[in-house]
This record gives C-alpha cells, sequence and structure tokens, in this order.
C-alpha cells in the first residue's frame, strides 16, 4: 500500500497565507500582535523551541518578546511577572515555556494568566471551554493535529481513534477534540497511558492513531490494521552517526508504519510546524478579540 505522508510543514504554509491578509488588517488599525514568552531556566529543548516560534513571529512582523529567568527564580516573581503582562497591551498572548523547575507550581503558573491571553489554551477556563465544546483558545498540538486532518479531507466521523499519551498539552485535549460532534470529528475515542494493560490490542482495532508518548519508534506497523492513518506528535533524540550525533524521530517506527499504514504524518515535518502555525493563529485571534 502506497502510503500518503501528511506534511504538517506543506499544511503551515497554507496557514500562513492565509493568515497574511489578518495581519494586514490588523496593522491597518495600528495593532501588531504581540507575543509575551516566559522562559525559566537552561532546558536545551525549550530554548531551541522558543528560538523557532520568535524567528516565525519576527519573518511575519509580528511583535514577541522573550523573558528569560534563571531557574532559581521564585514563584512569587514569577507570578508578579504574569500580572504584569497580564496588563501589558503590547502583548496579545502569553506563553510560558514548559516545563518548569519542580519549585514552582506550573498550574498555579498557568492560572495566574488572563484567560483572554493564554494563547496555548492551558488555562483551567480554557480547557474547561474546551470540554463544552465551546473553546476560547484551543491548545495548539491538538489544534494543528485537526488541521491536517481536515486539510486532507481525513473525516473522523464514525471512526475508531486511539490516543496513546493523556497529558494536558497533546493526549488529552486531542482526545477531546476528536470526540466533539461536529464536522471532521464525532469519532469514538479512546485514550490510552501508562496504565493501559494492552496499548497494542486498542492500536490493532483503530483507523486512527495519535500518539504522544514520547518514546521513540513505540508504534511498529505490526501493532496496526492495514491502512489506518497515523498521526505522530512525538519528538525524540536518537543517537546515530550523522556530525550532529543524533536524529530527530517520532514515537512511529516509520520503517515499518510506512507500507502498511493508508497515511502518516513525518517527524520531523509532520505536527511540529503546525504547532507554532496555530500558536501564531491563536495570537491573531486574541488581538482581532481586543477590536470586537
Ligand atoms: P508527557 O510526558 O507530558 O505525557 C506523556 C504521556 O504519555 C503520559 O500520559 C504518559 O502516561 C504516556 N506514556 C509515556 N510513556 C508511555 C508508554 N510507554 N506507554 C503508554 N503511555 C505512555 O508528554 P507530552 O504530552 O508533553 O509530549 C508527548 C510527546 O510529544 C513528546 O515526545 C513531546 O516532545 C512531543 N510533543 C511534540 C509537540 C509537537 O509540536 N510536535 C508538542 C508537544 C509535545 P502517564 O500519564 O500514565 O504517565
Amino acid at each position: 500500500m502506497d502510503t500518503k505522508i501528511l506534511s504538517g510543514k506543506d499544511v503551515s504554509i497554507t496557514t500562513y497565507q492565509a493568515l497574511q491578509s489578518r495581519i494586514k488588517a490588523l496593522k491597518s488599525q495600528s495593532v501588531v500582535p504581540g507575543l509575551a514568552v516566559l522562559l525559566v531556566g537552561e532546558d536545551a529543548g525549550s530554548q531551541i523551541y522558543i528560538r523557532n516560534k520568535t524567528k516565525k513571529f519576527a519573518d511575519l512582523g509580528l511583535h514577541s518578546n522573550t523573558f528569560q529567568y534563571s531557574s532559581s527564580i521564585s514563584q512569587e516573581d514569577l507570578l508578579l511577572k504574569i500580572r504584569e503582562l497580564n496588563n501589558d497591551d503590547r502583548f496579545h498572548g502569553i506563553l510560558v515555556q514548559l516545563p518548569l523547575p519542580k519549585h514552582i507550581n506550573k498550574y498555579k503558573v498557568l492560572s495566574a494568566m488572563d484567560p483572554k491571553k493564554d494563547v496555548d489554551g492551558f488555562h483551567p477556563s480554557n480547557l474547561g471551554l474546551l470540554l463544552t465544546g465551546k473553546p476560547y483558545f484551543i491548545p495548539c498540538t491538538p489544534k494543528g493535529i485537526m488541521r491536517i486532518l481536515a486539510h486532507y479531507q481525513i473525516n473522523l466521523s464514525g471512526k475508531n481513534v486511539v490516543v496513546v499519551g493523556r497529558s494536558n498539552i497533546v493526549g488529552r485535549p486531542i482526545s477531546i477534540l476528536t470526540s466533539l460532534k461536529q464536522e471532521y470529528a464525532n469519532a469514538t475515542t479512546t485514550i490510552c497511558h501508562s496504565g493501559t494493560l494492552d496499548i497494542f490490542d486498542y492500536t490493532k482495532r483503530a483507523d486512527i492513531i495519535i500518539l504522544a508518548i514520547g518514546s521513540p519508534n513505540f508504534l511498529k506497523g505490526n501493532h496496526i490494521k492495514a491502512g489506518s492513518v497515523i498521526i505522530d506528535v512525538g519528538i525524540n533524540r536518537v543517537e546515530d552517526h550523522s556530525p550532529k550525533g543524533y536524529k530527530i524521530v517520532g514515537d512511529g517506527d516509520e520503517t515499518t508504519l510506512m507500507g502498511k499504514a493508508s497515511a502518516i504524518t513525518p517527524v520531523p515535518g509532520g505536527v511540529g510546524p503546525m504547532t507554532i502555525a496555530m500558536l501564531i493563529e491563536n495570537t491573531i485571534e486574541a488581538a482581532e478579540r481586543l477590536l470586537d
């Protein structure tokens, strides 16, 4: 079977083209969508993610500012900064890069954000609205996955979707989105995690499998039925003999999935580019709402 590549990179380019006129309309009213990024600590992965995100903002002529703090910053100081940014009109969106150091309560930090600036969609109010099917901001990675599926006209209605991973960032919200009674959703969704006794028993019966666990090459060709669609969110570094000494792979084993799956998102170039595109779209949406 020919396995179709679902290129998130291509979908992100289409998304940026569609956003141009909205950016122009905002600028004509002297509004430049702006994002404040809070980066705590020296996590190498986080620094790369933030660099990629802020570069894309600059490429599109948008405003972003990264506030970087050492991992010893107190929770109180971080909360103070968030309250300050809540009232700073230059920023329509605020993003707190996760993970945070252990002494900081991530839920307190995310809850301190003005939900109207929570472009990542992690504030408890925004996660609650998502549950009702009337979201204010949809978390970027799940939103990007739904956009890829719609772009390639993969309708989930009546299908069995298996999500592997239950984080508040990816697994949980995508399980909600796929099962909403809405266009391109309406699936019967099962969510698997480390407490699931036999994950492959579920994946073998799934029409669409969404992998979000962070375990390299976890899902192999013999764990799926022929013709299923694989959405691979995982980003894992594995050592190799390249000059860099490593390569990035997903949670799916591309070598054995190709030829058996009907479609797959590659890693890199799949879900990742869409996460950034959806962050930008949410920031633009936040700026537009202020003009309504
Ligand atoms: P978390 O570590 O927060 O959550 C991982 C989830 O997977 C947990 O629910 C955990 O179960 C489950 N899990 C882990 N290992 C297994 C296993 N062997 N079997 C079954 N379940 C397992 O990760 P995130 O959701 O934040 O991220 C998941 C992956 O996606 C990572 O590789 C991350 O880098 C990537 N990612 C990619 C993005 C992109 O834009 N492409 C964006 C965000 C994340 P339990 O709850 O029981 O502990």
